[in-house]
């Protein structure tokens, strides 16, 4: 049966560091893929204005989106590098508890709780606390955006997707970020170090792993 799948993320670009090739094959299978992005990376480039950021990684973020195949990108604008002073208002919980009604999602991807970077770490507070708070049925899974190496949590339940198919399509999507210039650039490196180390474990050429929450 066809699936709907929701992607909570922080920023634009997390999405297809965390699970661009999930998400494209997902969508390649036929189910509808929902990214949610919370906050629109606005303070990503101190010498624009915000406006001008905003605008700008909007569309790279709807056009890396449709690369990998997401029907939608949703945008909450909660501020950029201060999310976690947001989680706990009542109307940010309202959104995002009816965005799961809504979509009535089958899997539902967010942070890490070991992400170093606290605008990720609260959003998969925010996403737990009020998945939890509605009695969300799915499943729960976490991504990574930086670690190669878990340090936590080693044994945890995983999901394993193979991505070989679909690895080009997240370096096509990833190359969709010019607005973060060289920063993106350097990355590339990682994010194919990722993809086969995680390969090799576990025995594809390329592989995305996941935390499996709930
Ligand atoms: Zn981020």
């Amino acid at each position: 049966m066809k699936q709907t799948i929701l992607i909570c993320s922080a920023h634009p670009d997390d999405e297809i560091l965390g699970c661009g090739g999930t998400i494209a094959k997902y969508s390649k299978e036929g189910n509808s893929v929902i990214s949610i992005i919370f906050s629109y990376g606005e303070s990503s480039h101190p010498h624009l204005k915000k406006y001008i950021t905003t605008r700008i990684r909007v569309k790279e973020s709807q056009k890396a989106d449709k690369i990998v195949g997401c029907k939608e990108t949703i945008f909450l604008g909660l501020p950029d590098g201060k999310i976690s002073t947001k989680v706990k208002n009542k109307s940010t919980r309202e959104k995002i508890k009816k965005l799961i009604k809504k979509y009535k999602p089958d899997k539902i991807f967010t942070h890490s709780i070991e992400d170093p970077f606290p605008d990720h770490r609260a959003i998969y507070k925010l996403i737990i606390d009020s998945a939890n708070e509605i009695n969300y049925k799915g499943n729960l899974y976490s991504f990574d955006i930086w670690s190669i190496i878990r340090i936590k949590k080693r044994n945890a339940p995983k999901l394993i997707v193979d991505i070989s198919p679909t690895f080009k399509l997240k370096l096509k999507a990833l190359k969709c970020f010019k607005s973060q210039g060289i920063s993106m650039f350097q990355l590339i490196p990682a994010v194919y170090a990722r993809a086969i180390i995680n390969g090799i474990n576990y025995n594809h050429k390329f592989v995305e792993v996941f935390n499996k929450i709930k």
